[in-house]
């Protein structure tokens, strides 16, 4: 079957991945890559805006793709690749960052969060690192772009660069993508507090469920999650004036491929200590054959550099093309 449209998505190797990357976006791969061309990247450009350990870095790299084919994404039939290994991206982030006005990049939430009180202090890359982005998905042409809601502003800004890009040079080269936000768990939150997203950089350890977490490390986990005194919640409404118990009935959903209403209604009343069990139970089952899959492929680091090779040359056989007509339209010297 031709696939039509094509899809760029990409997760930072700046951490441990977390239930919220598997159910807001690397289980959701699984499902695109029947219908759609995908380019999946392992953004490490993105992972150094903040501090990485460079001994850790290329680990965490190809732990990414390990989890991305663990979780059953496949490497033939799709492109798998870190960003640093095609440099095109870079080159058109240069351009993007002479496209995007400051005022856009000022408003983006995720800098805000992450920079906190430090703004002076953090780099700049951390400040323009959504023309980065928006130059992951313009350079391959991407139509839809499959994240998790955190990422929707800059999704949102992607659209708007591509948008100025083709309006100030008389062009319609860049598509406008579309956000696809998929599946119950959008923004898994943080098990210490529901208010706050589950994050690879929360210090915390406690926060979130990993991917490679063992059974054991799981069934505390749940068992230590933030709840409060009361019996689950009744219905939706009060469900949503209760994000921890929110949290938990979603996550316990997106991984039985049920809907929240109805894992509400299914728990409705009971004591969390029972579902907290269930839900322990049902995690355990789902992520720990992933787990065990990665750290075998972790074992076979030349299987892993090889499919992060084929993936480079496939990625720049397109991103080259696309860049060189960036530069014709824009004046640049030829590449
Ligand atoms: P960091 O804290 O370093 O930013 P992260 O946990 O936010 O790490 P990313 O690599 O930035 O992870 O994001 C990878 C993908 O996972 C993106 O598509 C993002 O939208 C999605 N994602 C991240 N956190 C969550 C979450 N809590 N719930 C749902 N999706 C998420
Ligand atoms: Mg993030």
């Amino acid at each position: 079957m031709q696939k039509k449209n094509r899809i760029l998505s990409g997760v930072q190797p700046s951490g441990d991945l977390h239930l919220g990357n598997y159910l807001g976006a690397i289980k959701n791969f699984v499902t695109l890559q029947k219908k759609y061309e995908c380019f999946f990247c392992v953004v490490d450009l993105h992972a150094i805006t903040v501090w990485q350990d460079p001994t850790q870095l290329a680990k965490k790299t190809r732990e990414v793709t390990a989890a991305f084919i663990a979780s059953g994404v496949d490497p033939k039939d799709n492109v798998l690749f870190a960003q640093s290994q095609v440099p095109q991206h870079s080159q058109l982030a240069w351009i993007f960052n002479c496209i995007a006005r400051m005022g856009w990049l000022s408003r983006m939430t995720q800098f805000k969060d992450k920079a906190g009180k430090d703004k002076e202090n953090v780099s700049v890359g951390l400040f323009s690192y959504p023309t980065l982005m928006a130059a992951d998905i313009l350079i391959y042409l991407a139509t839809h772009v499959p994240v998790g809601e955190d990422q929707k502003q800059h999704l949102e800004l992607t659209r708007d660069i591509a948008q100025k890009f083709n309006n100030d040079f008389g062009t319609n080269l860049f598509p406008i993508a579309e956000p696809l936000i998929m599946g119950e768990a959008t923004r898994v939150m943080s098990l210490r507090d529901g208010t706050k997203k589950m994050s690879k950089s929360d210090p915390s350890d406690y926060s979130r469920i990993m991917l490679s977490d063992d059974a054991d490390g799981i069934v505390q986990k749940i068992r230590k999650a933030k709840t409060d005194p009361l019996p689950l919640p009744l219905g939706i409404d009060e469900a949503q004036t209760r994000p921890e118990a929110l949290n938990l009935l979603t996550i316990f959903a997106a991984l039985n491929d049920s809907t929240t209403i109805k894992v509400i209604n299914d728990y409705a009343g009971k004591e969390f200590s029972s579902f907290k069990k269930d839900l322990a139970d049902l995690t355990v089952e789902k992520i720990t054959p992933i787990s065990l899959e990665m750290k075998k492929l972790m074992e076979d680091r030349v299987y892993l550099d090889n499919i992060m090779k084929n993936g480079k040359e496939k990625a720049i056989a397109v991103a080259e093309p696309v860049l060189s007509q960036v530069y014709e339209i824009v004046g640049l010297a030829k590449t």
